[in-house]
Formats: structure tokens, C-alpha cells, sequence
């Protein structure tokens, strides 16, 4: 992609209304535009990023086993009603009316919506376990949208929901789901720790928060350092076996959100000098809530007996659109932000540093063409911007790589090459760059 054709809206000065780093990088960076109170435009350059988590959430879940649909955002008031939750939700759903003076709203969530498409379409005891994720736009009123797209109103969710016959059964959809959380999270770049989690009504202990540490957050947690170095399991891990192992390693130490947090336990199960109290940004929560929909709904399946039951389901959500923040605000420095490679919306920022010489603008072209032939994604600034606003401006929106082309090098054939999370430089010959690359 050439700059000089591209859509980059960069902000040369800090946004007033931005009080954090995450948010005021995103602006600045021309990653998205805010619209309207906590309703933000993705930018060529953010959508880019929100696509990459996107595709690294499917290919986890899919490995995982869940199967994806598409749910329509706008939803029947009257299918909440039967759950009840119409009237309970309270002034965070969005109501809307449509000309008929149909009832209707924007889905906050949908676990009303699949208990129907999955009553709809099962019927006996053989068709569970299934798994259900959509990757959908959600609408929560928030009393205070903030942050950027860390709170907004309108985002974009993974949500999943599993059905199964038993708590048993739950329990093992549960464990898969905790098991991809944690695989989707490390290959994002973010290390997110799942942390006790209130479960509301049903009680029990399966329910956890994936939280990414940071000072700005807006979680209070409460953890033993110990859980900051587990190992993630590998792509090969067996979703079929017993993965009881893997769980029990993750949720044996101390690792509780402020709501469920147990003072005496704390103090007793982490030696002081492990104890951390800290702040962190929720991207994950699954959640087991038990026959509460399907009860409400009569979702039922009949058992080898003829007798009917109703499922057992738990929720899995993954906050899509703001783990681009909690990305931003976890990877970022003075200069700007720090993409982990997965999630970057360019592998390779090509820097143009003469702009005009024809020379240096032939040799950009054809690493570009290289590059991109190999499947990389480069953005290479052939503007007429001077040198030094270019390296500021490939450091702001933070690609993993930089490639600086100029006439003194290319006398020898060479470009200096910059990765941008160390700041490490090396001169290399342009045909060795390539290589590096791929
Ligand atoms: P929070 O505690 O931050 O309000 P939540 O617990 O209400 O979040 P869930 O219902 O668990 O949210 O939704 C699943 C995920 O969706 C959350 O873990 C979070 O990552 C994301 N999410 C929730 N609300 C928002 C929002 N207003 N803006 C962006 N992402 C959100
Ligand atoms: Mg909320
Ligand atoms: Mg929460
Ligand atoms: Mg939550």
C-alpha cells in the first residue's frame, strides 16, 4: 500500500479529550473517529487491527470446536420477555421502535436470541454438546463511555454460548473455552490473566474474568505473581482429552476480581512478597449460568428415556473492539504504539527518506512489490514528507518493522532496518531484507 494513496488521518497534537495513552494513540494514530458519545468510525488503518484479533479469535475457537453463526443486532423485545430480562435489563439497553410500534432493541448480548435458534433447530439428547460464537456488534447504553473504544457504547464482541446436557458436560465446554481464552489472548500479544469472577445467582465457581494488568484499568483484581508466568498451552492441545491439568495449574494460585476478593484467603494462601493488588481491563469473561434460559425459554432436548431436559448453558465473551485499546495500552511508548506482530495492520512501514529522487523511488517500488509478493504487508510512505516527520510518523502508528530507503545506502545497495519494539537498527543489503522478512 502506498501512503500516497492511502486514507491516514494522523493527529499531530493530543486530543483534549483523551485521558488515556490507549486512546489519545488511537486518535492520533488515525486508528478510529469518534462519532457520537462512545460510538467510534473504524479507520482504514484500526480495522485493520480489529480484522487481525478477529481472525486469531475464529481460528482459536474453531480449533476449539465452536461453531460460528451471525446473529442480526436488532432483537424482538418480545423474546426477552420470555426470559424476563425485557424489564430487568434497565436503562443500558438500547429500545427502539420500528414503524409497526413493534417492541424491538439493539442486542447488549444474545443469549436469549441463540437459546431460540437452538431450541429451534434440536431436539434430542444427540445433537449436545454444540458451541455457538458470533463475532457481532453489541449496543450498551454505558452510563459513562470512556477510554476510547476500551468503554464505548456501541463495540464489538465475541460472544459464545455452549449447550450441553449436564453440569458435567458444562463443565467440560467451560474448560475448552478457558483453555482457548488463554491461547487466543497470548497470541495476541497481551498477556491476560483469568481471575475468579462474581457468577451472580447460580453461585458455584465457574466463572472467570480474563484480565490484562494495567494501572488504568477499571477492574480492582487481586493476585499471586505466580499466575504472571504459567505457561499457555500449545496449538496441539488435545480439546478432546482431559484438560482438568492445564486448569487446575491456572486456578489453583491466587487470581480473584475486587467483587469475589477474600481477604483472609488472600493473606493466608499468598506469602507477602507474591501478593499483588493492581488495577486491569476485563477482554474476556466466561461464564456457566445453568438451566436459567433454557428453563425460562423450555429449550429441552429428550434423553434416550423419552424423558425432556433442559440444557445446561454457559456465555463466552471476548471484547474485540477493546482489546485493540487494552493492545494500545499495553504496548506503546513515547513515541507511539508498539503492535505485537499478529495484530499489526502492517507487517513493515517502507520509508521513502529522499523524496523526489527517482533512484531511491524505483528501489522502494520493487522491495514493495518483493515484500508483498511474499505475503507482507507493507505501508510505504512515498510521500513528500520530509525524513524526520516520516520516522516519527511510522514510530506513532507503530508497525513492527522499518525499512529506511535513501541514496546514501542504495550507492551500496543497502537499507537500514528497524525493529520498532527494540529500536534495534541494522544496515543490510536490500536483497538480505526480504529474507529477514519472510
Ligand atoms: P464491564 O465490566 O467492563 O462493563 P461486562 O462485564 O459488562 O464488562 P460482558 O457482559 O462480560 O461485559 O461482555 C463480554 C466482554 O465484552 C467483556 O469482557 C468486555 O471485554 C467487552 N465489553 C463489555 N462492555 C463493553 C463496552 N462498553 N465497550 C467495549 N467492550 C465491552
Ligand atoms: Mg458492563
Ligand atoms: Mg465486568
Ligand atoms: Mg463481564
Amino acid at each position: 500500500m502506498r501512503l500516497s494513496r492511502y486514507f491516514l488521518p494522523t493527529l499531530k497534537d493530543n486530543p483534549a479529550e483523551a485521558q488515556i495513552a490507549s486512546h489519545r494513540l488511537m486518535l492520533r494514530a488515525g486508528l478510529i473517529r469518534q462519532e457520537a458519545a462512545g460510538i467510534y468510525a473504524w479507520l482504514p488503518l484500526g480495522l485493520r487491527v480489529l480484522k487481525n484479533i478477529e481472525r486469531i479469535v475464529r481460528e482459536e475457537l474453531d480449533r476449539a470446536g465452536a461453531i460460528e453463526l451471525l446473529m442480526p443486532t436488532l432483537q424482538l423485545a418480545d423474546l426477552w420477555r420470555e426470559s424476563g430480562r425485557y424489564e430487568a435489563y434497565g436503562p443500558e439497553m438500547l429500545r427502539i421502535r420500528d414503524r409497526h410500534k413493534r417492541e424491538m432493541l439493539y442486542g447488549p448480548t444474545n443469549e436469549e436470541m441463540v437459546t431460540g435458534i437452538f431450541r429451534a433447530g434440536v431436539s434430542s439428547w444427540r445433537d449436545l454438546p454444540r458451541n455457538l460464537y458470533q463475532i457481532q456488534w453489541k449496543f450498551r447504553d454505558e452510563q459513562r463511555p470512556r477510554f476510547g473504544v476500551m468503554r464505548g457504547r456501541e463495540f464489538l464482541m465475541k460472544d459464545g454460548y455452549s449447550f450441553d446436557l449436564d453440569e458435567a458436560g458444562a463443565r467440560r465446554s467451560y474448560q475448552r473455552m478457558f483453555v482457548a481464552y488463554l491461547r487466543t489472548f497470548a497470541r495476541l500479544g497481551v498477556k491476560a490473566i483469568p481471575m475468579r469472577a462474581e457468577t451472580g445467582p447460580i453461585g458455584g465457581d465457574l466463572s472467570h474474568e480474563f484480565i490484562v494488568l494495567a494501572e488504568t484499568g477499571e477492574s480492582e483484581v487481586y493476585c499471586d505473581r505466580g499466575v504472571l508466568d504459567l505457561p499457555v498451552p500449545d496449538a496441539d492441545v488435545d480439546y478432546d482429552g482431559d484438560l482438568e491439568p492445564v486448569i487446575r495449574e491456572w486456578t489453583t494460585r491466587y487470581a480473584a476480581t475486587s467483587d469475589v476478593h477474600d481477604p483472609v484467603r488472600y493473606e493466608a494462601e499468598v506469602p507477602e512478597p507474591r501478593r499483588l493488588r493492581t488495577r486491569g481491563i476485563e477482554v474476556g469473561q466466561i461464564f456457566y449460568f445453568g438451566t436459567k434460559y433454557s428453563e425460562a425459554m423450555r429449550a429441552q432436548v429428550t434423553m434416550p428415556d423419552g424423558s425432556a431436559r433442559a440444557l445446561h448453558g454457559g456465555s463466552y465473551g471476548i471484547g474485540v473492539s477493546r482489546l485493540v485499546g487494552a493492545i494500545v495500552q499495553a504496548c506503546h511508548d513515547e513515541a507511539g504504539i508498539v503492535w505485537p506482530d499478529a495484530v499489526a495492520p502492517f507487517d513493515v512501514g517502507l520509508l521513502d527518506v529522499k523524496p523526489g529522487d527517482p533512484a531511491t523511488a524505483a528501489a522502494c517500488a520493487e522491495l514493495r512489490a518483493k515484500l508483498e509478493a511474499r505475503g507482507i504487508g507493507v505501508l510505504h510512505d512515498d510521500t513528500d514528507a520530509r525524513a524526520g516527520a516520516k520516522f516519527a510518523n511510522m514510530d506513532l502508528i507503530g508497525l513492527p518493522w522499518q525499512i529506511a530507503v535513501g541514496p546514501r545506502g542504495l550507492a551500496n545497495g543497502m537499507a537500514e532496518l528497524k525493529r520498532r519494539c527494540s529500536g534495534e537498527r541494522s544496515e543490510l543489503p536490500i536483497e538480505a531484507v526480504v529474507a529477514r522478512l519472510v
